[in-house]
């Protein structure tokens, strides 16, 4: 038996098979090779491209079988990238008169490639490196041996291990027979993690030495409550284990019951409980779980997966299918946020150092304005079925968010123009997650209708901590008093301009948090689904005045322990004396 700790990133405990899956990336050196050797580098290469090709062939016939006609489009294409001369003739040239390895001269025919690409104008043609990176890629893999597994269950029961997972990953796995999650890297607020709560996949982050392949096909418990994985469990802990997972799922049925009563305090003060989502399917949850609407929509999760951007009409489809799935409650839409760690095939790959600083976000749709403008005019459309509000995310500043509405405007006479509904009055909001915006938020509030709080960003930029290191998460610290004061001062600054203030970040949906947000005054907190039941009960168990002393108390702290203990203290002697 083997007990690995890490960060308990999506609660419940699942018995099941390991499956290590490598997602490691391509790793080519480049070496000298002798005159003499270079037949047998060129020999390599024509090797390693009729193996490419073979493979190919063979997975061109499985689609057929089974009918899959935009799958095989794509196979089509690679292979006939394959079929190009070119391909091996120049890079036959480059082992030869660089006299360097084979897998070395096609990583810098690769290169070639890429800048060659880059400098044509139109948009799709110059996308379609994507696939001759891909066909290169499979080649370099054969050629060094560096698989790259596809995500596919072994069986029903398969928790999948990886040095990293992506959300693109989670999205296209198989989640009827995978059953949990464990990584090596990984924070709790990565997007990998955020995703994995959605669906409900216990995981856990941080977990070094899981992805050895040694450890493929082993049984495996993965306990999301506290961060710990077992590997083959010796009788007893499995014995142990199960009672847990029990108890665990007890407590979540019996919390089910709070769905219809009222999110109100004790005192009779009602906030907004709303539900996160990423995709339309989720809707139904957020009203199975209690939520009165949907405070995100997560939207980039319909650009990935796919080379071409979704048009107007399939992101107006995906956009009513979660508006009908909480109508009559409301559902608030956030504009793409790509970028970060959510990279989507669609747009033209940036290789930037520093990606969460990067071209993302706000800063990216308005850098495409085409597509901007689809993805307005969907949600538009969709304004006229029910309430809808839009939110731009990572605003840093008062010009941006002009842009952005500048846009909107446009979008909105486009449709006026062609007679199309939709609702004039519709909401305008700004995610606050970035420092400068919670700077600027009063010169802000007078142009939006609503802030929502964006913890998960603001507390990366605010003191400075990668949300997705999972080496760092002990100073990722929403107490931190420099996030305490930020969320203070955006109420503040929204209820002066007579706005609401919500939150959205993870923070929202940590019941240990509520009394503070709840004592600072916010209007509306939107988290994980099932996450609302356990910040309902503590709703429910708080009254206002209580709370609000409690965040006086709170602001006044100068250390992110000193909020910690004391919050602890009034929680189990005046809130919930079994609260842990
Ligand atoms: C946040 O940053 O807190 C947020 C809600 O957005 P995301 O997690 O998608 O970046
Ligand atoms: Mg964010």
């Amino acid at each position: 038996m083997r007990v690995f700790t890490g960060i308990a990133a999506s609660p419940g405990i699942v018995v099941g098979t390991l499956k290590v899956v490598d997602r490691q990336r391509l790793a080519i050196t480049e070496y000298v090779v002798s005159p003499k050797g270079v037949a047998a580098e060129i020999a390599r290469l024509k090797a390693a491209i009729a193996a490419t090709r073979a493979g190919l062939e063979a997975l061109k016939l499985d689609l057929e079988v089974s009918n899959c006609e935009e799958h095989l489009n794509i196979i089509d294409t690679h292979l006939l990238i394959l079929a190009d001369e070119r391909l091996f003739v120049e890079t036959a040239s480059i082992i030869e008169s660089g006299l360097i390895n084979a897998d070395g001269a096609l990583h810098r025919t690769l290169q070639k490639y890429r800048t060659t690409f880059a400098s044509i104008e139109d948009a799709y043609l110059r996308e379609r490196i994507n696939d001759v990176e891909t066909v290169i890629e499979t080649i370099l893999r054969t050629m060094t041996g560096q698989s790259h597994d596809n995500i596919v269950p072994d069986n029903a029961m398969t928790v999948i291990a990886a040095h990293d997972i992506t959300p693109a990953d989670i999205l296209q796995m198989d989640r009827s027979r995978i059953i949990g999650l464990v990584t090596e890297i990984g924070g709790r607020t990565s997007h990998a993690s955020i995703l994995a709560r959605a669906f409900e996949l216990p995981a856990v982050t941080g977990v070094i030495g899981i992805a050895n392949p040694s450890l493929d096909g082993a049984s495996v418990i993965v306990d999301g409550l506290i961060g710990r994985v077992i590997v083959n469990p010796d009788r007893e802990t499995f014995l142990d284990s199960l009672q847990r997972k029990r108890r665990y799922e007890y407590s979540e049925l019996e919390l089910l019951k709070l769905r219809d009563l009222p999110a109100e305090t004790l005192d009779g003060y009602r906030m907004q409980l709303k539900g996160n989502v990423e995709i339309p399917e989720e809707g139904a949850s957020v009203l199975n779980y209690g939520g009165g609407g949907i405070g995100l929509y997560r939207t980039e999760m319909l650009f990935m997966n796919r080379r071409e951007m979704p048009e107007e009409d399939e992101q107006f489809r995906a956009y009513a299918a979660t508006q009908q799935a909480v109508s009559p409650h409301p559902l608030t839409i956030r504009t793409l946020d790509a970028g970060g760690d959510k990279l989507l095939d669609g747009v033209p790959h940036l290789t930037e150092q520093n990606p969460a600083l990067g071209m993302r976000a706000i800063r990216l749709s308005l850098n495409m304005l085409d597509e901007f403008k689809k993805q307005l005019r969907a949600i538009l459309r969709v304004s006229a079925l029910g309430k809808v509000r839009i939110m731009f995310p990572m605003i840093s500043g008062l010009d941006e968010l002009r842009k952005a509405k500048a846009v909107l405007e446009e979008c909105k006479s486009e449709l006026a123009a062609a007679g199309i509904p939709f609702d004039r009055q519709i909401q305008t909001g700004v995610m606050i997650e970035i420092p400068s915006a919670v700077m600027m938020a009063d010169m802000l509030a007078p142009e939006s209708d609503f802030f929502s709080i964006g913890t998960n960003d603001l507390i990366q930029y605010t003191l400075a901590v990668d949300r997705s290191n999972e080496h760092l998460s002990e100073f990722f610290q929403p107490l931190h008093p420099a996030v305490l004061r930020s969320l203070h001062r955006v109420v503040e600054v929204a209820h002066t301009a007579g706005i609401e203030a919500c939150i959205c970040g993870e923070m929202a949906g940590d019941p240990f948090y509520l009394p503070i947000l709840l004592g600072l005054g916010f209007d509306e907190l939107s988290m994980g689904s099932s996450s609302i039941p356990r910040v309902k009960q503590m709703l429910r168990r708080c009254t206002r005045e209580q709370a609000q002393a409690i965040a006086a108390a709170c602001l006044k702290f100068s250390t992110a322990a000193e909020v910690d203990c004391y919050l602890k203290s009034e929680i189990t002697t005046h809130i919930a004396e079994s609260f842990d």
